[in-house]
Protein backbone atom coordinates (compact mmCIF):
# COMPACT_ATOMS: atom_id res chain seq x y z
CA UNK A 1 0.00 0.00 0.00
CA UNK A 2 1.44 3.49 -0.79
CA UNK A 3 2.05 6.21 1.66
CA UNK A 4 -1.18 8.27 -0.12
CA UNK A 5 -3.97 5.11 0.16
CA UNK A 6 -2.38 4.51 3.23
CA UNK A 7 -3.04 8.22 4.56
CA UNK A 8 -6.61 7.80 2.71
CA UNK A 9 -7.52 4.84 4.28
CA UNK A 10 -5.94 6.43 8.08
CA UNK A 11 -8.88 9.74 6.95
CA UNK A 12 -11.48 7.29 6.15
CA UNK A 13 -11.35 4.87 9.12
CA UNK A 14 -10.22 7.58 11.58
CA UNK A 15 -13.35 9.89 11.43
CA UNK A 16 -12.27 11.69 14.96
CA UNK A 17 -9.64 13.32 12.50
CA UNK A 18 -12.01 15.66 11.41
CA UNK A 19 -12.75 17.60 14.25
CA UNK A 20 -9.66 16.84 16.44
CA UNK A 21 -6.88 18.65 17.77
CA UNK A 22 -3.75 19.92 15.90
CA UNK A 23 -1.56 17.22 17.25
CA UNK A 24 -4.31 14.88 15.59
CA UNK A 25 -4.68 17.19 12.54
CA UNK A 26 -0.92 17.22 12.30
CA UNK A 27 -0.68 13.14 12.56
CA UNK A 28 -2.91 13.36 8.86
CA UNK A 29 -1.10 15.61 7.16
CA UNK A 30 2.33 13.93 8.23
CA UNK A 31 0.62 10.92 7.01
CA UNK A 32 -0.25 12.46 3.59
CA UNK A 33 3.39 13.48 2.54
CA UNK A 34 4.12 11.39 -0.37
CA UNK A 35 7.80 10.83 -0.93
CA UNK A 36 8.20 9.53 -5.08
CA UNK A 37 10.47 7.34 -6.70
CA UNK A 38 11.74 7.19 -9.93
CA UNK A 39 11.79 4.44 -12.19
CA UNK A 40 15.35 3.70 -13.52
CA UNK A 41 14.85 5.39 -16.79
CA UNK A 42 13.74 8.36 -15.04
CA UNK A 43 16.75 7.79 -13.02
CA UNK A 44 19.06 8.01 -16.08
CA UNK A 45 16.79 11.03 -17.10
CA UNK A 46 18.12 13.04 -14.41
CA UNK A 47 21.77 12.47 -15.00
CA UNK A 48 22.10 15.78 -17.49
CA UNK A 49 20.72 18.29 -15.00
CA UNK A 50 23.04 16.25 -11.98
CA UNK A 51 26.11 16.62 -14.85
CA UNK A 52 25.38 20.41 -15.50
CA UNK A 53 24.94 21.39 -11.97
CA UNK A 54 28.08 19.88 -11.31
CA UNK A 55 29.79 21.26 -14.26
CA UNK A 56 28.46 24.91 -13.35
CA UNK A 57 30.20 24.32 -9.45
CA UNK A 58 33.20 23.61 -11.07
CA UNK A 59 33.09 26.60 -13.38
CA UNK A 60 32.44 28.71 -10.45
CA UNK A 61 35.15 26.77 -8.09
CA UNK A 62 37.66 27.72 -10.91
CA UNK A 63 36.60 31.45 -11.26
CA UNK A 64 36.66 32.53 -7.47
CA UNK A 65 39.44 34.60 -6.44
CA UNK A 66 40.19 36.88 -4.10
CA UNK A 67 39.12 40.35 -6.36
CA UNK A 68 35.88 38.76 -7.88
CA UNK A 69 32.27 40.18 -6.86
CA UNK A 70 29.57 38.04 -6.13
CA UNK A 71 27.41 39.08 -8.90
CA UNK A 72 30.35 37.79 -11.58
CA UNK A 73 29.76 34.39 -9.89
CA UNK A 74 25.84 35.10 -10.22
CA UNK A 75 26.07 36.02 -13.94
CA UNK A 76 28.51 33.34 -14.86
CA UNK A 77 26.31 30.68 -13.17
CA UNK A 78 23.27 32.93 -15.27
CA UNK A 79 25.18 32.74 -18.54
CA UNK A 80 25.50 28.87 -18.14
CA UNK A 81 21.93 28.45 -17.77
CA UNK A 82 20.99 30.20 -21.09
CA UNK A 83 23.68 28.43 -22.99
CA UNK A 84 22.54 25.04 -21.84
CA UNK A 85 18.81 26.06 -22.28
CA UNK A 86 18.44 24.73 -18.49
CA UNK A 87 15.77 26.45 -15.99
CA UNK A 88 16.87 28.40 -12.75
CA UNK A 89 15.67 26.65 -9.78
CA UNK A 90 16.33 29.56 -7.30
CA UNK A 91 15.14 33.27 -9.31
CA UNK A 92 11.66 33.13 -8.74
CA UNK A 93 11.58 30.62 -5.64
CA UNK A 94 10.23 32.82 -3.09
CA UNK A 95 9.05 30.46 0.18
CA UNK A 96 7.29 31.29 3.12
CA UNK A 97 10.56 31.92 5.10
CA UNK A 98 11.90 34.68 1.48
CA UNK A 99 11.41 37.53 1.71
CA UNK A 100 10.95 38.24 -1.83
CA UNK A 101 11.45 36.48 -4.91
CA UNK A 102 15.53 35.59 -4.90
CA UNK A 103 15.89 37.00 -8.17
CA UNK A 104 19.67 35.26 -8.58
CA UNK A 105 20.63 31.94 -9.93
CA UNK A 106 23.34 30.92 -7.40
CA UNK A 107 23.66 31.10 -3.25
CA UNK A 108 26.70 32.67 -2.46
CA UNK A 109 27.20 32.32 1.29
CA UNK A 110 30.47 34.15 2.40
CA UNK A 111 32.11 33.83 5.93
CA UNK A 112 29.51 34.22 8.63
CA UNK A 113 26.98 33.38 6.14
CA UNK A 114 26.46 29.74 5.35
CA UNK A 115 22.84 29.04 3.56
CA UNK A 116 20.93 30.80 1.53
CA UNK A 117 23.38 33.23 0.67
CA UNK A 118 22.05 36.68 -1.83
CA UNK A 119 24.68 37.28 -4.25
CA UNK A 120 25.40 41.36 -3.79
CA UNK A 121 28.19 43.60 -4.76
CA UNK A 122 31.02 42.19 -3.03
CA UNK A 123 34.51 41.54 -3.88
CA UNK A 124 36.03 38.48 -1.88
CA UNK A 125 39.16 39.29 0.08
CA UNK A 126 42.08 37.16 0.86
CA UNK A 127 40.94 34.22 3.17
CA UNK A 128 37.38 34.16 2.73
CA UNK A 129 35.24 31.34 3.02
CA UNK A 130 32.05 31.03 0.81
CA UNK A 131 29.51 28.25 -0.22
CA UNK A 132 28.23 28.20 -3.22
CA UNK A 133 24.58 26.01 -3.48
CA UNK A 134 23.34 26.02 -7.21
CA UNK A 135 20.24 23.65 -8.68
CA UNK A 136 18.80 24.19 -11.99
CA UNK A 137 16.32 22.20 -14.26
CA UNK A 138 17.29 20.16 -17.02
CA UNK A 139 14.64 18.54 -19.52
CA UNK A 140 12.48 18.87 -16.63
CA UNK A 141 14.91 17.19 -13.69
CA UNK A 142 16.33 19.16 -11.03
CA UNK A 143 19.88 18.27 -9.44
CA UNK A 144 21.10 20.46 -6.15
CA UNK A 145 24.45 20.58 -4.94
CA UNK A 146 26.76 22.99 -2.64
CA UNK A 147 30.43 23.09 -1.80
CA UNK A 148 32.21 25.72 -0.04
CA UNK A 149 35.91 27.18 -0.88
CA UNK A 150 38.68 29.32 0.66
CA UNK A 151 40.00 31.96 -1.88
CA UNK A 152 43.58 32.96 -1.10
CA UNK A 153 45.28 32.12 1.97
CA UNK A 154 43.50 29.10 3.86
CA UNK A 155 42.91 28.93 7.77
CA UNK A 156 43.21 26.41 9.43
CA UNK A 157 40.02 26.37 11.07
CA UNK A 158 38.19 26.83 7.73
CA UNK A 159 39.98 24.09 5.67
CA UNK A 160 38.70 21.63 9.04
CA UNK A 161 35.43 22.88 8.74
CA UNK A 162 34.55 22.49 5.49
CA UNK A 163 36.27 18.79 5.77
CA UNK A 164 34.07 18.18 8.10
CA UNK A 165 30.87 19.35 6.54
CA UNK A 166 32.28 17.08 3.19
CA UNK A 167 33.34 14.30 5.56
CA UNK A 168 29.56 13.88 6.78
CA UNK A 169 28.37 14.85 3.39
CA UNK A 170 30.00 11.37 2.47
CA UNK A 171 29.33 9.40 5.34
CA UNK A 172 25.27 10.39 4.86
CA UNK A 173 25.77 9.33 1.25
CA UNK A 174 27.31 5.85 2.11
CA UNK A 175 23.97 5.39 4.57
CA UNK A 176 21.81 5.79 1.52
CA UNK A 177 21.55 2.77 0.84
CA UNK A 178 18.26 0.12 -0.26
CA UNK A 179 16.92 -1.00 3.79
CA UNK A 180 18.50 1.44 5.57
CA UNK A 181 15.97 4.49 6.82
CA UNK A 182 16.43 8.45 6.98
CA UNK A 183 17.73 8.31 10.03
CA UNK A 184 20.35 6.45 9.35
CA UNK A 185 21.76 9.09 6.87
CA UNK A 186 20.90 12.18 9.38
CA UNK A 187 22.91 10.28 12.59
CA UNK A 188 25.98 9.50 10.00
CA UNK A 189 26.13 13.32 9.18
CA UNK A 190 25.77 14.51 12.98
CA UNK A 191 27.69 12.24 14.40
CA UNK A 192 30.86 13.23 11.94
CA UNK A 193 30.25 16.87 12.91
CA UNK A 194 29.74 15.79 16.37
CA UNK A 195 33.20 14.18 16.82
CA UNK A 196 34.66 17.42 15.14
CA UNK A 197 33.05 19.49 17.87
CA UNK A 198 30.34 21.17 15.78
CA UNK A 199 27.00 21.60 16.99
CA UNK A 200 24.30 20.90 14.78
CA UNK A 201 21.51 22.57 13.68
CA UNK A 202 18.33 20.60 12.09
CA UNK A 203 16.01 23.78 11.12
CA UNK A 204 17.32 23.20 7.55
CA UNK A 205 18.53 20.00 5.48
CA UNK A 206 18.10 18.17 2.98
CA UNK A 207 15.07 17.17 0.74
CA UNK A 208 13.41 15.03 -2.20
CA UNK A 209 14.44 16.14 -5.14
CA UNK A 210 12.84 15.80 -8.71
CA UNK A 211 10.73 17.71 -11.15
CA UNK A 212 11.19 20.43 -8.08
CA UNK A 213 14.01 21.40 -6.08
CA UNK A 214 11.94 20.92 -2.69
CA UNK A 215 9.97 17.57 -2.21
CA UNK A 216 9.49 14.97 0.51
CA UNK A 217 11.34 13.61 2.53
CA UNK A 218 13.07 16.08 4.49
CA UNK A 219 16.27 14.99 4.92
CA UNK A 220 17.37 16.21 8.87
CA UNK A 221 21.05 17.01 9.72
CA UNK A 222 20.58 14.68 12.75
CA UNK A 223 18.20 12.27 13.79
CA UNK A 224 18.10 8.68 15.07
CA UNK A 225 19.24 5.30 13.45
CA UNK A 226 16.43 2.89 11.79
CA UNK A 227 13.92 5.78 12.08
CA UNK A 228 12.08 7.87 9.80
CA UNK A 229 10.88 6.69 6.10
CA UNK A 230 12.34 3.28 4.71
CA UNK A 231 15.26 4.13 1.43
CA UNK A 232 13.77 2.28 -1.34
CA UNK A 233 15.26 2.16 -4.76
CA UNK A 234 14.38 5.34 -6.76
CA UNK A 235 14.20 7.66 -3.94
CA UNK A 236 16.17 10.67 -5.20
CA UNK A 237 17.24 13.35 -2.18
CA UNK A 238 19.56 16.13 -1.73
CA UNK A 239 21.94 15.04 1.48
CA UNK A 240 23.02 18.52 2.80
CA UNK A 241 25.29 18.99 6.27
CA UNK A 242 26.30 22.34 6.94
CA UNK A 243 27.93 23.53 10.01
CA UNK A 244 29.10 26.60 11.99
CA UNK A 245 32.32 27.25 13.85
CA UNK A 246 30.96 28.29 17.05
CA UNK A 247 27.50 27.78 17.50
CA UNK A 248 24.13 26.06 16.04
CA UNK A 249 22.22 29.55 15.90
CA UNK A 250 21.71 31.30 12.95
CA UNK A 251 19.49 34.82 12.07
CA UNK A 252 18.14 36.08 8.96
CA UNK A 253 20.25 38.88 7.06
CA UNK A 254 18.61 42.29 6.50
CA UNK A 255 18.24 41.29 2.76
CA UNK A 256 15.98 38.69 3.87
CA UNK A 257 17.87 35.34 2.75
CA UNK A 258 20.80 35.26 3.78
CA UNK A 259 21.30 32.98 6.77
CA UNK A 260 24.03 34.06 8.98
CA UNK A 261 25.68 32.87 12.69
CA UNK A 262 24.58 34.35 15.21
CA UNK A 263 27.98 34.48 17.20
CA UNK A 264 29.81 35.53 13.82
CA UNK A 265 31.74 32.38 13.54
CA UNK A 266 32.22 30.84 10.03
CA UNK A 267 29.77 27.95 8.15
CA UNK A 268 30.73 25.28 5.49
CA UNK A 269 28.40 23.81 3.65
CA UNK A 270 28.03 20.48 1.25
CA UNK A 271 25.61 18.94 -0.85
CA UNK A 272 25.11 16.34 -3.81
CA UNK A 273 21.75 14.88 -5.32
CA UNK A 274 21.82 11.09 -4.89
CA UNK A 275 19.73 8.07 -5.90
CA UNK A 276 19.11 5.52 -4.16
CA UNK A 277 19.84 2.14 -6.02
CA UNK A 278 20.34 -1.40 -5.79
CA UNK A 279 23.44 -1.09 -6.78
CA UNK A 280 24.47 1.97 -3.74
CA UNK A 281 24.55 5.59 -4.19
CA UNK A 282 24.16 7.47 -7.15
CA UNK A 283 25.65 10.83 -6.76
CA UNK A 284 24.19 12.77 -9.85
CA UNK A 285 26.16 15.61 -8.49
CA UNK A 286 29.40 14.28 -8.79
CA UNK A 287 32.36 16.61 -10.19
MG1 LIG B 1 21.22 23.24 -2.65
Amino acid sequence: MSEFSSAITLLNSDKSAWWLSTAGLERVRQNLRVSEYRTRAEIEQMRPAGRFVAEVLSALIAHADVGVNLLELDALAHQMIRDRGAESCYINYHPSFGASPFGRVLCTSVNDAVLHGLPHDYELVDGDLISLDFAASVDGWVSDSAISVIVGSPRRQDQHLIATAEAALAAGIAAATPGNKIGDISFAIARVGSQAGYKINTEFGGHGVGRTMHGDPHVPNNGRRGRGLLLRPGLVIAIEPWFLAGTDKIYTDSDGWTLRSRDGSRGAHAEHTVAITNDGPLVLTAR
